[in-house]
């Protein structure tokens, strides 16, 4: 999965409205904050074992013998809660239950159809027809009164006295894994969304189980889906007509999702059987599970679709299903849809036939897929289009768009079978479907979704216009295309036994991303910029003690979502891009290669990967016989952090002393007391021998070594520059000698340097000292040189470090003077590169002139804060005129004449917000307006980010609250207002949203901003989910930085008073 939208991805102490380009953690959806906090374990099971004794109390008085299974949302899952969300859950189940019944809004043909699906289901291969008609027959006003029954009941349990005494008890964490007893094998499911109707759907699963080892109860996950117990049936796979074994209990456990039939005999291992049941779910508007979207067509008509969203925990929602990535099965699918509309899912189309007595409906059969995961089970029902080719290989592509925007996906559909068929040649294994679909979705939570021959995508992602949008964007498109491509393989052939190797999927889909963009666009040296998006971005996360190691143990999927991160995607795919330049991208391609061949349709852990690299490193002679890649790479994926390497010369200069360090952002505060050490590759270029193509390592560092000696190094006049090209995961200090050496080298041949070492220097420079391992006096004379760089990369690093003085300093006295320092940097680059955008222009030149006019206008220089002005009045001007601003430099004009600008610029900006058709386009519109310094339009936006039909989607709220929080004047706004409405937040997006607590703290650096963040935290420890690391790691931080202004704030002042920036007000 990729990242939903790229300036997630800013470092936390960045604050500049830049687009980044990284590909970390997705913002994923994840079910409500229940469970799992100290005090709900122990009432997973009493709390929820009560409720179901009183929901089936209740089914009895109601009907009689039905038993009625209520989906855990909108009641609690614990009493916990129960107490805490008293009067809110009551509301709510009055007034925004997911039932469905409850909210069918009038009763039409297609609302309550006339005739069971079930009687017109295309197949016939079950027993018995499956029993939907049951399902349809729950009437309304009878689960209204059910309903109403069961808010008493829990009424009369919040008060429980007991219940208040057992919320005391300290608790143990549920195990959320299913039993191994059962493995599914081939899943039947049967799924009707009233897309143009209610949202309902109706749904019919049969499920085929193995017996791996007796047992008498079948354990399977369902959520937000609600079943009817009379229709679950099991019996004998080789005997469908078996009236059906006895199930003596039908148990729910809310809390685990668990869904679990308690039999009257255990049954037998060897054996195969099959469950079924009907059931009926909502097509809900949470981007999660099987969820509805909807858009505007050219008329102005709304129209609707149904779409999912199952990583990584969410095919539950949909249907019943052993819901483990461990657990895989062949899956066939039906999808019943209208006349006007079509489907599409994993496999192709295997027929339609027509839904008997349902006249204008009809059912797709697609055909049997290959054993896969669930959470890659994929369905779309839509009225979209789609542009289609074919790969070498005879794969059909298509990518499918709403009408309207098709165009736009020509590009994707352009690069995508070119990359697949480059993947087939890269790995040696051959794309096992005969489809591949794409796409672009206008409600979607996270970028990209990599489903087994559907992959899902935010418009952003797939869609490229040439004409209004941004190289950017396009650089965007193609690193996301190739990043879900790669995971056809990483991830879809092969998968993860258990999410605690996530980072097996994103790290190696982050990494093979570059590969693929750069077979389709060689020119745009997409090599190089990994260090800038992915390497150098993901060290500011890892040097911090709230970090965590790659490869972690997770069960709730809570902790499975947290891990959706930079260290799992960044962090990954840099320890990846080490092993290909120490074991050789020919050794790690063979490794690779044989190990998708050895686990394909099965599951397989990092050791797994371990072993098939160690055995072609050997056959290879590319790695010691007595060293394993194990030895190696357990250093790195499980203990978090990196290495800093220091390099000690002798006076002569001709050997070097070198010893590792772990690299934390502040060493003087670390509680932790364990000893950190790495098996670090070593390799350098010299003064007399500059040669920065060699990646291989001369020398390795043992983890158990505290020191080595590296001799034959040049006389004490040259330099010597360790990790080549940045290809180990570890910064590189010297003696001072050996910098000014290298400093030197830079002020009079830069280019004698690497491009890649170059950025490698200025960020481990600036990053160890800020950590104090090296004076800044050092650090920023190294910045001297830049008026020579014209390289994109070492530039990008450059204004990124500067990024975290510029937040420092932006509320004290010697602003100013650090203003006009960098000012005087950038300026002779804004001028060489010029306001004029070039399109024609090589990509890193509009990269550079992009980060140029940034920053030359984010520092007031006067000329650029009138051009973009002017640029933007003439486009109110002149608004159907799409030419008069180039796509490159839209951001930064956009944002900076909102900012200038009065209710007349935004209001102007909004009303073209609403009317583009291009997703890119609204994007840097809805991030522009956030610019605004009016502190009423950034309340007003703040409010309509979380108000629906406001005109902003739920998927781009977090955009709207970050950019009114990464503008100083909107920051402390936005931070009340996350505070007073915490819980509206969280309802909103049905989760703890990282991003938004990410971006609001970014700029915090004072002692009360600190104080404020630990008692948020405090306030809300029990429903911080997935959140919470990230509010760790903005703590953390946070500390790390008021530490920093005590130690190096004057130091700096000095310096800059030293280079003739004085800070203080002259003639006093
Ligand atoms: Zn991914």
């Amino acid at each position: 999965m990729t990242e939903g939208n790229f300036s997630l991805v800013e470092k936390d102490h960045a604050k500049k409205r830049r687009m980044s380009s990284d590909i970390v953690a997705m913002d994923m959806a994840q079910p409500e904050n229940s469970a799992f906090e100290k005090k709900n374990g122990f009432f997973v099971t009493r709390g929820t074992a009560w409720l179901l004794l009183l929901l089936f109390i209740c089914g009895l008085l109601a009907t009689g013998l039905l038993v009625y299974y209520y989906a855990p949302d909108p009641y609690p899952s614990t009493v916990a809660e129960l107490h805490q969300h008293e009067t809110v859950h009551i509301n709510e189940v009055k007034a925004e239950s997911k039932f469905p019944m409850a909210q069918r809004p009038s009763t039409t043909t297609t609302t309550s159809p006339t005739t069971s699906p079930t009687s017109a289901s295309p197949t016939s291969t079950s027993s018995e027809a499956p029993n939907m008609k049951e399902m349809k027959e729950m009437h309304e006003d009878q689960i209204e009164e059910k309903e109403e029954e069961i808010e008493q009941e829990v009424k009369s349990t919040m008060h429980s006295p007991e219940m208040q005494e057992e919320e005391e008890q300290p608790a143990e964490k549920p195990d959320v894994r299913l039993p191994r007893s059962l493995k599914p094998v081939h899943y039947q499911v049967k799924l009707q969304p009233f897309v143009n109707g209610n949202f309902s759907i109706f749904g019919y699963v049969e499920i085929e189980m193995e017996v791996l080892e007796p047992t008498a109860e079948i354990v399977l996950h369902i959520y937000d889906i609600v079943t009817h117990n009379q229709t679950v049936k099991l019996v004998p796979a080789d005997t469908p007509d078996h009236l059906g074994l006895e199930i003596v209990k039908h148990e729910y456990d809310h809390g685990r999702h668990f869904y679990i039939a308690h039999l009257e005999e255990p049954l037998e291992a060897g054996q195969n059987y099959i469950l079924s049941m009907n059931f009926l779910g909502y097509l809900n508007d949470e981007l999660k599970g099987f969820y509805r979207s909807s858009y505007k067509d050219e008329e102005g008509n709304e129209r609707w679709l149904a779409t999912t969203q199952f990583q990584p925990t969410h095919a539950r929602k949909a249907f019943p299903c052993f819901d483990e990535p461990g657990m895989k099965a062949t899956f066939e699918v039906y999808l019943a849809r209208e006349e006007n509309m079509t489907s599409i899912s994993n496999m192709p189309l295997a027929e339609t036939l027509p839904f008997e007595d349902q006249e204008g409906w009809y059912w797709d059969r697609f055909n049997t897929s290959v054993p896969m995961s669930t959470y890659l089970v994929a369905f779309v029902v839509s009225d979209f289009v789609y542009l289609n080719s074919t790969s070498d290989n005879g794969t059909l592509f298509r990518v499918w768009a709403r009408e309207s925007v098709i165009n736009q996906a020509e590009y994707s559909n352009d690069i995508g079978p070119k990359i697949l068929t480059h993947f087939e040649d890269y790995f040696q294994v051959p794309y096992p479907l005969p489809k591949q679909d794409m796409i672009a979705l206008p409600d979607f939570s996270a970028g990209a979704m990599e489903n087994w021959g559907l992959i899902t995508y935010r418009e952003t992602a797939m869609l490229f216009d040439p004409e209004s949008s941004a190289p950017e964007n396009q650089r965007w498109v193609s690193l996301v295309v190739a990043h879900e491509l790669a995971h056809q393989w990483f991830g879809n052939i092969v998968t993860p036994k258990w999410w605690d190797d996530l980072w097996l999927n994103e790290g190696f889909a982050s990494y093979v991303q570059y590969i693929g963009m750069d077979h389709v666009k060689p020119t745009w040296r997409v090599m190089e910029q990994f260090i800038v998006d992915t390497l150098q971005s993901v060290f500011a996360l890892d040097c911090l003690e709230s970090s965590h190691p790659i490869s972690i143990k997770v069960g709730h999927p809570d902790e499975i979502s947290q891990i959706f991160d930079g260290i799992s995607y960044n962090k990954g795919s840099s320890i990846i891009r080490m092993m290909s330049h120490f074991l050789t991208e020919a050794s790690l391609r063979k490794g690779l290669s044989n190990y998708l061949e050895a686990f394909q349709y099965d599951n397989a852990e990092q050791d797994d990967l371990w072993e098939y690299l160690t055995t072609a490193a050997h056959e290879d002679g590319t790695l010691p016989s007595d060293l394993t890649v194990k030895t190696i790479m357990d250093t790195w994926t499980l203990q978090m952090g990196y290495p800093v390497i220091n390099v000690t010369r002798s006076l002569d200069g001709t050997t070097a002393t070198v010893t590792q360090e772990r690299y934390l952002l502040n060493k003087k505060n670390s509680m932790d007391d364990r000893h950190y050490s790495w098996w670090v590759p070593l390799n350098y270029a010299s003064q007399s021998n500059p040669n920065f193509t060699v990646t291989s390592p001369s020398v390795w560092m043992k983890a158990s070594e505290s020191e080595v000696t590296v001799s034959s190094l040049p006389s004490s006049e040259e330099w010597v520059i360790f990790n080549v090209q940045e290809t180990g995961f570890y910064r590189v200090n010297y003696d001072d000698d050996n910098w000014n050496l290298i400093i030197q080298q830079l002020k009079t041949d830069h280019e004698v340097i690497h491009t890649i070492n170059r950025a490698q220097i200025i960020d481990d420079a600036m990053d160890l000292a800020r950590a104090g391992h090296l004076s800044y006096d050092i650090a920023l004379d190294i910045y001297t040189y830049l008026g020579n760089e014209t390289e994109y990369v070492p530039w990008k690093s450059a204004v990124n470090k500067l990024d975290y003085l510029v937040n420092l300093f932006q509320r004290t006295g010697a602003y100013g003077a650090l203003q006009n320092y960098i000012k005087d940097m950038i300026v002779p680059l804004y001028e060489s590169v010029g306001f004029a955008d070039n399109a024609s222009d090589h990509l890193l030149t509009q990269f550079k002139r992009k980060t140029a006019l940034t920053w030359a206008c984010k520092l007031g220089h006067q000329e650029c804060l009138d051009s973009a002005s002017a640029f933007f009045q003439q486009w109110m001007e002149d608004p159907q005129n799409n030419n008069i601003i180039s796509p490159n430099i839209k951001d930064t004009v956009y944002c900076t004449a909102i900012e200038a600008g009065g209710e007349n610029e935004w209001e102007f900006a909004w009303n073209m917000y609403l009317e583009t058709n291009v997703a890119s386009e609204k994007s840097k519109l809805l991030k522009a307006m956030g610019c605004t310094k009016k502190i009423w339009l950034l309340s007003r936006y703040l409010e309509m980010a979380f108000m629906k039909d406001s005109g902003i989607r739920l998927q781009d709220s977090d955009t709207v609250f970050s950019a009114v929080a990464k503008n100083p004047v909107g920051r402390p706004l936005a931070w009340t207002y996350l505070r007073d409405n915490w819980q509206k937040i969280h309802k909103y997006f049905g989760k703890a949203n990282k991003r938004v607590l990410k971006s609001v703290t970014a700029g915090f650096n004072t002692k009360q901003q600190l104080r404020e963040v630990k008692l948020f935290q405090e306030e809300h420890e029990d429903d911080l989910g997935a959140a919470s690391r990230a509010v760790e790691n903005a703590i953390e931080r946070i500390t790390n930085d008021i530490a920093w202004m005590d130690n190096n704030y004057q130091n700096i002042v000095d310096w800059l008073e030293s280079q003739g920036y004085n800070s203080k007000v002259s003639n006093v």
